[in-house]
């Protein structure tokens, strides 16, 4: 797409006033640079729009004009959606009106730029629970994780934030505004536009609030790192803690012990979860309306899964701080690796049934194109979905190593499609996987996708290197 014209970028201007925009580079340069430093694009103009009327009008004169936009929230994103390259660069990051939380109908609408913690704390004040919680909260918009589908650690029992969403408002890529705040839960009157948007990674518009369900509080929670032998003996484990629970698992983790090791070297204040050193962890979480239940449910559960010899050790979170531990540990796993040298990352899913015949295979296929590499799977295994990284073998060159990295990861992806999985699991396409998507989405998939974009977006002027 042509460079913005000069007439288009002075209407832009005119349009959002002095404090609506800015081409002052040294503004600009953070929000144009990926957080790792993976992308560094450019922009002529980011707009700082703190309405959605200023959204409305501004998407307007771009369409009018056939000028690109990226829109972008805390730019967190892991797929370099949010980084334009010559795109008007959009921020949503000055929409943070509260509008209205109604505990009655365990919702709340808040607009795109408040951020997931912020949303969380919303939530709390009114004795309600806001779910979705992953470690980028702080600074991840609610437009963002809407815009990522965002899953985190609770999508076990709650869901993703496709599960999340009562309402939308939207600008859409002609100007028009799409007023969907709607707060209920049943409305069986045809496509659902909202669910468009959520995981449209901002091809079909820009969210400008959002209606959220909310949970009631949970009164009691337990947390336990246990060790096994194998994945197999992770998914029954989870299978387990699922029947008699009946729904209470809330959280899932596993990790290898090459990854706890990466984070006891590399991660200040990281201990040992537990006395042996075994082969494979699980983090679990059980939470239930009932003061006392998680615990006893907790205790239950563990003491049987030792007695049959599906684990071999267990700790049981005694406070706060143990808790704060445990989930240290997990979510440093990847910033744990970084010290170790780059890897060819991989947010997979398949289902969770055949998580750990997944692993067995991908491992052997990875060792088999690159021997000595070392494999730190972890995550969300609850949900079938895997962080599955392989970094540089000891000693390997590193550049020759990363410069594999697209025909290592068609080795991990071809077995992710024989597994009948997602090649992105959580984080989107975005400008990394869009390519990498097209060899295994069907070809019906892809011109479904290319029609109903066409249909709402005809110019391509809403993040248009993204997606089909
Ligand atoms: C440390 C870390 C941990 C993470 N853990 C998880 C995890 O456990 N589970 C998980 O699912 N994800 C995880 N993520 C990814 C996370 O979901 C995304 O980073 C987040 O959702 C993006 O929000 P953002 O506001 O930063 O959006 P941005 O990064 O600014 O944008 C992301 C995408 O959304 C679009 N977009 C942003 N705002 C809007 C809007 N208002 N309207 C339309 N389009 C918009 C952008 O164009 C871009 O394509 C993690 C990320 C980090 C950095």
């Amino acid at each position: 797409m042509a460079s913005p014209s000069p007439a288009a970028l002075a209407e832009l201007k005119a349009a959002l006033g002095p404090s609506g925009w800015t081409d002052d580079p040294s503004e600009i340069a953070p929000w144009v640079a990926e957080w790792r430093n993976k992308w560094k694009g450019d922009t002529p103009l980011m707009l700082k729009p703190d309405t959605t009327a200023e959204i409305a009008r501004a998407v307007e004169i771009c369409a009018r004009h056939g000028v690109a936009i990226v829109p972008q929230g805390g730019g967190t994103g892991l797929v370099g959606g949010q980084v334009p390259f010559g795109e008007v660069l959009l921020t949503t990051r000055r929409l943070r009106a509260v509008r209205d939380v109604t505990p009655l109908d365990d919702a709340m609408t808040v607009e795109a730029g408040i951020t997931l913690l912020e949303a969380q704390q919303l939530a709390a004040k009114a004795d309600r629970f806001f779910p979705l919680s992953l470690a980028a909260e702080g600074t991840a918009t609610i437009g963002g994780v809407i815009s990522t589908n965002a899953g985190g650690t609770a999508v076990l029992r709650y869901g993703m934030m496709r599960d999340l969403v009562l309402g939308i408002e939207a600008v859409m890529p002609d100007g028009q505004l799409f007023n969907g705040l709607k707060r209920l839960r049943k409305d069986n009157t045809g496509y659902d536009l909202k669910q468009l948007l959520i995981g449209a990674e901002g091809t079909l518009g820009v969210v400008t609030a959002a209606t959220l369900k909310l949970f009631p509080i949970m009164r009691s929670r337990a947390t336990a790192v246990v060790g096994l032998a194998s994945a197999y003996s992770a998914i029954q484990l989870l299978a387990r803690a699922k029947a008699e629970t009946g729904g209470g698992v809330e959280a899932f983790e596993l990790m290898k012990r090459i990854g706890v090791e990466f984070a006891l070297k590399h991660i200040p204040g990281v201990r040992e979860p537990l006395d042996s050193v075994q082969p494979w962890y699980v983090l679990i979480e059980l939470t239930s309306g009932e003061p006392g239940a998680a615990e006893a449910g907790m205790e239950r559960i563990l003491t049987a899964a030792f007695e049959e010899e599906l684990i071999t050790d267990a700790a049981i979170a005694q406070n706060e701080t143990q808790v704060r531990d445990f989930w240290k540990l997990r979510e440093e796993q990847s910033a744990a690796q970084r010290p170790e040298g780059g890897g060819w990352k991989h947010d997979v899913s398949v289902p969770v049934s055949r998580i750990a015949d997944f692993l067995d295979e991908a491992t052997a296929a990875v060792e088999a194109f690159e021997p000595g590499a070392r494999v730190s799977a972890f995550g969300h295994v609850g949900d079938g979905n895997m962080h599955y990284d392989i970094l540089c073998p000891p000693g390997g060159d590193l550049q020759a190593f990363l410069g594999r990295w697209e025909a290592g990861s068609k080795v991990v992806h071809d077995v992710v499609a024989n597994y009948e999985g997602s090649i992105s699991a959580e984080h989107g396409l975005g400008r990394l996987k869009t390519d990498e998507a097209r060899r295994y989405k069907t070809p019906l998939e892809i011109s479904t996708m290319q029609a109903i974009r066409k249909a709402i977006d005809p110019q391509r002027i809403m993040n248009p290197a993204v997606l089909f």
